[in-house]
């Protein structure tokens, strides 16, 4: 029997449903839905040879349908480019916990890193600094984050959920929870063998340097630092920061404050692009000053998809913020492969490597898109067809001139438009 190509929409209905019969504890072998399902009889999909009767990890599959049951368009050869963040250990601490992403779990991801951490109302991340820039946003609740530049300039802010930060590498801050929940956030570290477990803590330097050193420097007596902590603090609880104003006027005297903010209220603004499949907020050098890391905060409403597109200047870092989709990375030499993602998930795509991504939910898909590099670029297929003369782009393709003609001059970021 040969009937039409199934298209991958009703190869994956045909996968969801029967996932959907395996959760629901029918046996429902993949065979039985491929019989009822009209177009799903290609030579490569006979149904047959697609089950798997020996183990299953049938949770995981359910939320994998297109590893356990690839596109048709699918070549493999791509190293997976997600890793959730659910397989990182969680350090629990008093004040809160983190959890991290970095090359050291996720091969693909060389260039950058990533950390989640969550504050308890008072919780403070301690003082601290590290090599490489600081990049965040808030996922929940509200913080009061601080930080010190090369010439004693100060910052002192308060940033809720749908804010960023930068703090560059070198500059040393701090993060604590406010009321009345404290907060979650994500950083992202322009150094994919970052380590938030071994940054430059305020506690644990001073513990190790001599206590006659400690007091000639601040010209007092060693017992001034009797109380200071053996071990470091890292994550830990104590009472709320004085007002906002009342601190600011405190870290200002004499050197002022640092001249472009660390903090973005990305939660305040106005869509870069809106269209009828979504929207997209463009934050980089342009309109954050102070950062040398660009991002894209793109939200596909359902049916939405972020159109065929890649990124000729730097690697990019994903993370899922709500909702669920998925993504095809295309490799040179044919490589092809496509994974699914959810809230929560950490996707990378290296340099210039073609993709798109699709939201397959009910809901909005909101995700991030995070460079290691202070200019957004990207290129569209439709952008660099629509500029190529119209004949030698058929010559390639076959669509005929007219179609070629009438695709839109400029990118469109979100389809549909
Ligand atoms: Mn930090
Ligand atoms: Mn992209």
């Amino acid at each position: 029997m040969r009937e039409s190509k199934p298209t991958d929409e009703l190869t994956r209905r045909k996968f969801l449903s029967t996932s959907a019969a395996v959760t629901a504890g029918i046996a429902a072998p993949l065979i039985a839905v491929a019989q009822q399902t009209p177009g799903n009889s290609s030579d490569s999909h006979t149904g047959k040879n697609e089950t798997q009767p020996g183990p299953r990890n049938a949770t995981l599959d359910q939320a994998e349908p297109d590893s356990v049951y690839p596109p048709e368009t699918d070549a493999g050869g791509q190293p997976p480019f997600k890793y959730p963040f659910s397989f990182a250990h969680k350090r629990i601490e008093a004040g809160g916990w983190t959890r991290q992403v970095t090359v050291r779990d996720f091969p693909i991801s060389k260039k950058v890193a990533g950390v989640e951490m969550r504050l308890i109302a008072g919780g403070i991340r301690e003082l601290h600094w590290h090599l490489s820039a600081e990049w965040a946003v808030m996922t929940a609740g509200k913080a009061r984050i601080t930080a010190v530049d090369h010439k004693g300039r100060a910052f002192v802010e308060d940033v809720n959920e749908g804010d960023l930060w930068l703090f560059p590498g070198g500059i040393p801050h701090s993060i604590q929870g406010l009321s009345p929940d404290g907060c979650q956030f994500l950083l992202v570290f322009d150094d994919g063998n970052f380590n938030e477990f071994e940054t430059f803590l305020l506690t644990d330097w001073l513990h190790h340097t001599p206590r006659e050193v400690l007091a000639r420097n601040f010209n007092t007596p060693e017992s001034t630092f009797d109380r200071l902590p053996t071990r470091e603090l890292f994550i830990f609880p104590r009472d709320l920061p004085r007002p906002l104003e009342e601190e600011r006027r405190q870290v200002v005297a004499e050197t002022g404050a640092v001249p472009n903010s660390f903090a973005f209220f990305a939660s305040k603004m106005q869509p870069t692009k809106t269209t009828a499949g979504g929207s997209v907020k463009i934050v980089d050098r342009a309109n954050f000053p102070a950062t040398n890391i660009a991002a894209a905060i793109v939200t596909l409403k359902p049916g939405g998809l972020r159109e065929l597109h890649w990124h000729p200047n730097e690697d990019e870092w994903q993370y899922y913020v709500k909702g669920m989709g998925r993504m095809t990375v295309f490799s040179a030499g044919g490589h092809a492969r496509t994974m699914d993602f959810h809230e929560g998930d950490v996707g990378y795509i290296e340099r210039s490597m073609p993709h798109y991504i699709e939201n397959l939910g009910d809901t909005d898909l909101v995700f991030l898109e995070v460079f290691p590099t202070p200019e957004y670029q990207d290129i569209s297929l439709a952008e660099w067809l629509a500029h190529t003369p119209s004949r030698l782009v058929d010559q390639h393709i076959g669509t005929g001139e007219e179609f070629l003609r009438g695709i839109a001059k400029r990118e469109a970021v979100i389809l549909p438009e």
